[in-house]
């Protein structure tokens, strides 16, 4: 099937594969070694790495704190600074799973937590995080773009409120990175999570970058070795990191030309699916990642079409991370859509290698299946 899935995860790019496959048996090393050769090669791999990822958005190499991906660096990010910042959490009501998991586990333990809501476009007003703040709040946590319907927020506003405020900002860039140019310190951002998968790295690897002076701030939530200035012990992937760095640089250079194509073919798919009276567009598009688009048709059920297409168009109804029994996405339900209307979404994300015969042919196959299932 036609792959336009890429808010779920990304093709591995053959040029990283290259990259890291001597790291998978050549040089094997564990990149703590320090005392002989295999261990120093590894680790100069990490470092380029490192660098590689940090230029990506405009952090320090010291500053990136490799994880086993997004999940794990927002677990890090919200559960690290339970003890050190204020107990109360501002953040939204469109978050990834792994935020919302994070933050319910918060309040849990006791920590006050605000869920704040969005407009119909998905966007957040700074003006109500500054309401939201009261003393005591500690940590803000919200996306740079969203998983699904791609909205990406005005969040250097929301940076500069942070720090006027003392309190510590979390930004979950795992759509943005690789797809719009990303900036820690135009961001105002003290941590920040991003994951390879979502631009044609290798999956199981990520990092959480903390600012120096945020450090003091955060403390680990696994124990062991030193490693990653001690917030993320473990021996490291050596492999992956590799490949996460060959991303890194390889988005970075393709991006100004790949964002504009995607948005050719995004405005190509909809304008293919739109000869099928009744379509709408969730979300807005004036804030958008380029390859993003969530549409559906009234009395369309997403997971029928979806189903019935399942040999030809690979697309989903929402996050793959809850996608297992049929519930209404809860970031459609907060950008003010029904229940049934939420059942509708159809989430397309396109990528590197998407064609525009792919998405022609994707479209063709919507426009066959789709009257046959509208109620
Ligand atoms: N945050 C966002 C916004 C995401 O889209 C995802 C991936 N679905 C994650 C976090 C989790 O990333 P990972 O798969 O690396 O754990």
């Amino acid at each position: 099937p036609i792959y336009l899935d890429h808010h779920a995860t990304t093709p591995l790019d053959p040029r990283v594969r290259e990259a890291m496959l001597p790291y998978l048996d050549t040089f094997f090393g564990n990149a703590g070694s320090a005392e002989h050769r295999h261990g120093w090669r590894a680790q100069e791999a990490v470092e380029a790495a490192r660098s590689k990822v940090a230029a990506l958005i405009g952090a320090r190499p010291a500053e990136v704190v490799f994880t086993s991906g997004a999940t794990e660096a927002n677990n890090l990010a919200l559960m690290g600074s339970a003890d050190a910042a204020g107990p109360h959490v501002i953040t939204t009501g469109i978050e990834h799973a792994s935020i919302v998991a994070c933050a319910a586990e918060r309040e849990r333990r006791g920590d006050p937590v605000s869920i704040l809501p969005v407009d119909r476009e998905g966007r957040i007003d700074p003006a109500q995080v500054a309401a939201a703040i009261r003393p005591g709040t500690g940590l803000i946590s919200i996306s740079l773009a969203n998983h699904e319907i791609g909205t990406i927020q005005p969040l250097a506003e929301i940076g500069i409120l942070a720090r006027q405020h003392g309190i510590l900002f979390h930004v979950d860039a795992t759509q943005a990175v690789g797809r719009i140019p990303v900036s820690m310190p135009a961001l105002g951002a003290d941590f920040l999570s991003l994951s390879a998968h979502k631009f044609h790295g290798p999956k199981g690897v990520g990092a959480l970058v903390v600012t120096r002076p945020a450090r003091r701030h955060l403390r680990p939530i696994l124990f062991g070795g030193g490693q990653e200035h001690g917030f993320r012990p473990g021996t490291l992937p050596v492999p992956l990191i590799v490949g996460f760095g060959a991303a890194a640089a390889i988005a970075q250079a393709a991006m100004p030309e790949e964002s504009l194509r995607l948005a050719m073919l995004r405005d190509r798919l909809l304008d293919r699916l739109a000869a099928l009276p009744g379509l709408r567009v969730h979300g807005g598009t004036r804030f958008r990642l380029s390859g993003s688009l969530n549409i559906g048709w009234p009395g369309l059920v997403a997971r029928d079409l979806i189903h019935l297409l399942r040999d030809d168009v690979a697309i989903s109804s929402g996050s793959a991370c809850g996608s297992a029994v049929l519930h209404p996405s809860p970031v459609l339900r907060a950008i003010g859509m029904t229940e049934e209307e939420a059942l509708g979404g159809l989430r397309f994300g396109l990528g590197r290698f998407t064609t525009e015969a792919e998405v022609d042919r994707a479209a063709a196959a919507i426009l066959r299946a789709a009257p046959l299932l509208r109620r």
